[in-house]
């Protein structure tokens, strides 16, 4: 579908504009989210809601009224079947460039269809690279904000170098993936980082710990050093694009047998199953 959603009107993505004083363009001043629709339904929309609505609060701005029904009505006037919904949210349009804004501003609500290239089996059975970059982006990783550049920047050196992913470190601990959360395995136990400031509360970190643990594996939420992500037996990455992205090997170390292992694997035929019966 070429429509998209721009405050309240669906309108041609080619006819679509906003101000050059939006501060979403000024400031890069707002909020995200990446929703999948499987089977023309919004995969766990209430989870992203629930984030959307704790990014506003964190960055000082009110819930956005319908936000779930517009939503709904832009899934009911697409032909598409899978596909991923782009929520943008900027603080919205002020007359002069002034980094305060003022509180009765009214937000910039744009809404979008993106298809995002999904791995296909082969793919994910041959396991994929990474690199370990230092996580220099800002303190409040855990709002999902539309100032992506830090992990533009990761995400970039990551593809220039043949990887997947940059997966990040803090003072010497894991954190997440520049557009994505991570997952390892050790002695068969699976851990992954806790949530802090350090790192965005992945829907789909959430919901693999949800399907794991019908399966009786439970996943600890810790601290994870720079030693243990070398020193374990798998890893993956998860997000809204990929579910399950596993990774065998992180610059010169291999991981583990340096083939995708069975944890990965059943992370992410659990996840597969569970997204086509949807
Ligand atoms: N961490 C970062 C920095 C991300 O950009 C993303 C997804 O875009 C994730 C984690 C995974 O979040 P989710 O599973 O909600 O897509």
């Amino acid at each position: 579908m070429d429509d998209i959603f721009l405050n309240g009107n669906f309108i041609a993505k080619s006819e679509a504009s906003i101000s050059i004083m939006d501060r979403g363009f000024l400031f890069g001043d707002g909020v995200y989210e990446l929703i999948p629709v499987y089977n023309k339904k919004p995969f766990l929309i209430n989870k992203h809601l629930a984030r959307l609505k704790n990014s506003l609060n964190m960055i000082g701005m009110q819930e956005i009224d319908n936000i779930k029904e517009d939503i709904l009505k832009f899934i009911n006037r697409s032909n598409e079947t899978n596909y991923h919904i782009y929520l943008h949210i900027t603080r919205g349009e002020q007359s002069y460039r002034n980094h305060v804004y003022p509180n009765d501003i009214k937000p910039t609500i744009m809404i979008m269809s993106e298809k995002y290239p999904c791995f296909n089996e082969i793919q994910i059975t041959a396991g994929f690279k990474a690199t370990v970059q230092n996580d220099f982006r800002w303190q409040k990783s855990n709002i999902k904000s539309i100032s992506l550049l830090g992990n533009v920047l990761l995400k970039k050196h990551a593809s220039e170098n043949n990887c997947y992913e940059s997966l990040l470190i803090k003072n010497d601990l894991l954190t997440e993936g520049s557009a994505s959360n991570v997952f390892i395995v050790k002695d068969k136990t699976v851990y992954t980082p806790k949530l802090n400031k350090d790192l965005l509360p992945g829907v789909t970190r959430n919901f693999l710990i949800e399907i794991l643990d019908t399966k009786n594996i439970s996943v600890k939420e810790t601290d994870i050093t720079l030693n243990n992500l070398l020193n374990s037996d798998e890893i993956w990455c998860s997000s809204s694009t990929n579910p399950v992205v596993p990774i065998i090997k992180v610059d010169n170390s291999i991981i583990g047998k340096g083939k995708v292992g069975e944890y990965s694997l059943l992370a992410f035929k659990e996840a597969q199953e569970f997204i086509t019966s949807y």
